[in-house]
C-alpha cells in the first residue's frame, strides 16, 4: 500500500463513489496524495476540493483523464494540475461527452441485435450526472442478468474487440495531449500497455507536451512496472501511476493506494508544477 494514488475515478464518471466519498475513502486508507481523474470530466474537481478541507494531511490534485481510440488500441491521457476552471477545456469536455452519449446509444443497439436488450434510459440513469461510460452500460446489463461481473460484460461483449463496442469521437492522442497543455496541465499516458508499441506512442506524445506515462499501474505485474519504469528513464519522463479504482467491488479490483506509487513520483509531478507556475508568473 502506497499513500499516494493519482488515478482515482468518482460518479463524475463512471466511478461509484462521488466526489467527496473518494477522498474521505483516500483520507481513511492514509493517504496522502491523491488526484482525481475522472473521463472527459472535471466536474468533481470543486467538490473533492471542497470535502479535502476536512482532511488536512491529504493533497488532492486536480485532474481529467481524456480517451482516445487509434486503430493499435485505446490511449488515454491523464491531465494533472489542469486548469479546471477554463472555459475552454469546459468547452471540449462538453463536446465529448456529448459524444459519449450517442456512441453509448450505438453500443445499446448493437447489443439488442445480438440478444441483450437493456433500457437505453436506465443506462442513462445510472450514469446520473455523470460522464457516461462502459462501466454503466454493463452495469444495465448486470442488472438484467445477462451477465454477471463487469468483466464478463468487457470480455464478451463491449471491449475495444468486443461485437458491440463503438468507437469514440475521432480525437487523436497528440490532439488529446495539446488539449492538457492548452489547460496548463502536465499530460501524462495513463496505463501504457493499451497500446501495440507503448515507446512510439510516447515518443509521438512527447513532442506534444508528455512529461509522464503511468508505469505504477494497479494490476500491472512488477515485470511490467520495472519495464515501463525504464522506458520512463529512458526518454526523461516521470513515471507516475495509481489504482484506477472506480469501486465496482469484484474480486482482483485495486483499492486506492494500490498501485504503489513511490512518494517520490509524485513529488516530481508536483515539483514540475510549481515550476511552471512560476515561469508563468515571471515569463
Ligand atoms: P469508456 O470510457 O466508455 O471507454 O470506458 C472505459 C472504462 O471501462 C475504463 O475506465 C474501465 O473502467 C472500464 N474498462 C475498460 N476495459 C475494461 C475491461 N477489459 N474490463 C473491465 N473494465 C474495463
Ligand atoms: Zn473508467
Ligand atoms: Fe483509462
Ligand atoms: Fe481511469
Amino acid at each position: 500500500m502506497s499513500k499516494v494514488d493519482l488515478h482515482l475515478h468518482s460518479t463524475a464518471s463512471d466511478g461509484r463513489s462521488s466526489p467527496g466519498e473518494i477522498v474521505r475513502k483516500a483520507a481513511e486508507l492514509g493517504l496522502t496524495i491523491m488526484a482525481l481523474a475522472d473521463h472527459d470530466s472535471v466536474e468533481g474537481i470543486v467538490p473533492a476540493l471542497e470535502a479535502a478541507k476536512k482532511f488536512p494531511q491529504l493533497r488532492v490534485i486536480p485532474a481529467v483523464e481524456v480517451s482516445t481510440d487509434v486503430p493499435s488500441g485505446e490511449v488515454h491521457i491523464l491531465g494533472y494540475f489542469i486548469d479546471y476552471t477554463s472555459p475552454e477545456l469546459a468547452e471540449a469536455l462538453a463536446r465529448f461527452r456529448n459524444s459519449r452519449e450517442g456512441r453509448a446509444q450505438g453500443m445499446v443497439a448493437k447489443l439488442a441485435a445480438l440478444g441483450i436488450h437493456i433500457d437505453w434510459r436506465r443506462v442513462r440513469e445510472i450514469a446520473g450526472e455523470g460522464s457516461i461510460g462502459r462501466p454503466h452500460i454493463a452495469q444495465a446489463m448486470q442488472e438484467k442478468g445477462y451477465i454477471t461481473s463487469i468483466r464478463e460484460a468487457f470480455d464478451k461483449y463491449i471491449a475495444r474487440d468486443g461485437p458491440a463496442y463503438v468507437e469514440r469521437e475521432k480525437l487523436t492522442p497528440v490532439e488529446a495531449t495539446a488539449l492538457v497543455v492548452q489547460a496548463n496541465g502536465l499530460p501524462v499516458m495513463a496505463h501504457p500497455l493499451t497500446v501495440a508499441d507503448p515507446e512510439a506512442m510516447i515518443i509521438e506524445l512527447k513532442t506534444a507536451g508528455l512529461v509522464g506515462i503511468e508505469a505504477y499501474y494497479g494490476g500491472y505485474t512488477m515485470e511490467q512496472v520495472s519495464r515501463l519504469v525504464n522506458l520512463a528513464d529512458r526518454h526523461g519522463l516521470i513515471a507516475t501511476g495509481g489504482s484506477d479504482y472506480h469501486g465496482f467491488g469484484e474480486i482482483g479490483e485495486t483499492m486506492p493506494g494500490g498501485g504503489d506509487v513511490p512518494l517520490a513520483s509524485a513529488e516530481r509531478l508536483i515539483t514540475l508544477a510549481e515550476q511552471r507556475a512560476l515561469k508563468a508568473v515571471k515569463p
